[in-house]
């Protein structure tokens, strides 16, 4: 079946594509959804077996913004989410070789063993700590220290962004990786200052900070909200529809997208073009523009690999209650895994009776070459961190191992160049559009939002054409 005249054409059946899809059918605007491989969800993959529910890619929801609520209900589900028990909360990194609670207080910060007096000093002194005013580009890295000190780097924030990118502290770059910290600093003078006086603003904004923000995920796993959207799209997605070329028409415009469906090539069409794949595809495609346009730097976006190692135990074999979100291993405490999700805590059914379920990420920019090793090697070095962090013995009772060999971009120094690239691109092609977890963000949340943001976008665009309807 050929795609309806004028659809929009979206390339990519992740959650970006699938939100933007599904918010411009309810604007009214036909869709074309073209997604290379035989499922819908991109990263995103759950999968029930053995009596566990496994998530392979992200785990968790973050309610930042009151558009994904909205897109939940929109879609049908608001009876399927599952919001995580209250004891879910509970977050752990590891100092001396164990888990620590992390302090949810400013009094459980100052009694807590995870940092010295000297780190409790330290944050003490963070308000009177001078901004940076050269309007250089800093590293998380160089941030913390000048801001928080160096133990704060080692034992706190190497394990968070190792959780969030799987990335280099010392490469990502603060106002493209973490633009709110950077932006706290500027407008308060410091971070403290900042998350106090900040929260009023956010509140006014409808918005909620990435620390506060509710978690969620569906009964039968985050792949609900993917298969609900394709759903709802209905015959306006296209399975095993690899985009291999686009063209720009002449005057009065449009884009002629080429395919591969199943081993057949086809052409279409389109008013506009959505480009929700990833920043490496996108160094491929070959774009026939009006002018030439560069998209060979986006093959510099690193995204290293990762390994997610989805373990089952019997309860009686894991010493430690495991209760809580999970724990985040700094790289000073010397493990191979970044962290784990203490999956069958966070929310019910997820592990059969008496057992429990953890995932763990192996690789990153932390040690890459450990992430392509077979799957029993990797299961084996994961135990072996298991035992020693949470007591746990004995064989696992379930193993599922999922290689991401480009799992997420790097949001590094220097990476607004590609972001300027991308509003340049758009700008000299007009009717094509880029969006997701390449550009705005790389979480699901940010992911979300960007859908929907490309969504009103290209409305806007279409109703400022000459054949607009
Ligand atoms: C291991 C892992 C763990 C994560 N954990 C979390 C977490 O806990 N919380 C969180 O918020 N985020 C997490 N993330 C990040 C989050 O999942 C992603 O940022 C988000 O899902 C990206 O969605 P997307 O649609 O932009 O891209 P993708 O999910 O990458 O989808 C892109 C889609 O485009 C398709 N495509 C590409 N090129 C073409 C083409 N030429 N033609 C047709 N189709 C094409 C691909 O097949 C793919 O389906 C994690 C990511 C990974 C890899």
């Amino acid at each position: 079946m050929s795609p309806p005249e004028h659809s929009v054409a979206i390339i990519g059946g992740g959650i970006t594509g699938l939100t933007a899809g599904f918010c411009l059918k309810r604007k009214g605007v036909p869709v074309t959804l073209y997604e290379a491989g035989h499922r819908v969800g991109g990263v995103i993959e759950s999968i029930r077996e053995e009596g566990y529910l496994a998530e392979f890619g992200p785990n968790t929801i973050l309610e930042t913004s009151p558009r994904i609520g909205q897109l939940v209900r929109d879609a049908g589900l608001a009876g399927r989410r599952l919001d995580p028990a209250p004891e879910a909360e509970a977050r752990y990194v590891v100092r001396y070789r164990r888990p620590v609670a992390m302090p949810d207080s400013p009094l459980g910060f100052f009694t807590s063993p995870l940092f010295t007096a000297k780190a409790k000093l330290a944050l003490l002194r963070e308000p009177f700590v001078p901004r940076r005013r050269d309007g250089g580009e800093e590293s998380i890295a160089e941030f913390v220290i000048r801001r928080l000190g160096r133990e704060f780097l080692d034992h706190a924030i190497d394990a968070l962004v190792a959780g969030v990118y799987a990335g280099d502290p010392y490469k990502l770059s603060v106002p493209q990786a973490f633009p709110k910290l950077g932006q706290l600093e500027a407008r308060y003078g410091s971070l403290i200052k900042g998350q106090i006086f900040g929260a009023r603003e956010r509140k006014r904004r409808g918005e909620v900070a990435k620390d506060r923000a509710p978690k969620f995920s569906f009964d039968e796993g985050l792949q609900v909200l993917p298969d609900a959207l394709r759903e709802r799209l209905g015959e306006s997605v296209r399975l095993n529809a690899g985009v291999s070329r686009l063209a720009q028409r002449p005057a009065p415009g449009g884009w002629t997208v080429q395919a591969l469906q199943d081993g057949r090539e086809m052409l279409a069409e389109h008013r506009a073009v959505i480009y929700a794949g990833t920043a490496y595809g996108l160094a491929q495609m070959p774009i026939q523009a009006r002018v030439p346009l560069s998209l060979a730097p986006f093959a510099e976006i690193r995204y290293p690999p990762v390994a997610s190692v989805v373990l089952g135990f019997r309860r009686e074999d894991v010493a430690h209650p495991c209760q809580g979100f999970g724990m985040l291993i700094p790289k000073i405490e010397g493990f191979k895994i970044l962290g784990a999700i203490f999956s069958s805590s966070l929310f019910p059914n997820r592990a059969p009776a008496g057992h429990l379920m953890l995932t763990c990420y192996v690789g990153g920019e932390r040690y890459p070459e450990l992430a392509s090793k077979p799957p029993p090697e990797l299961v084996a070095l994961v135990c072996e961190d298991l035992g020693v962090l949470l007591g746990v013995k004995g064989k696992p009772t379930y193993q599922h191992v999922v290689f991401y060999p480009r799992a997420i971009p790097q949001y590094n120094l220097g990476y607004g160049r590609y972001r300027q690239l991308m509003t340049d691109i758009e700008r000299q092609a007009p009717g094509l559009f880029l969006a997701g977890h390449y550009r705005d963000g790389v979480s699901l949340s940010d992911s979300i939002v960007s859908g929907c943001g490309v969504a009103d976008r290209v409305e806007e665009y279409l109703r400022a054409q000459p054949d607009s309807d």
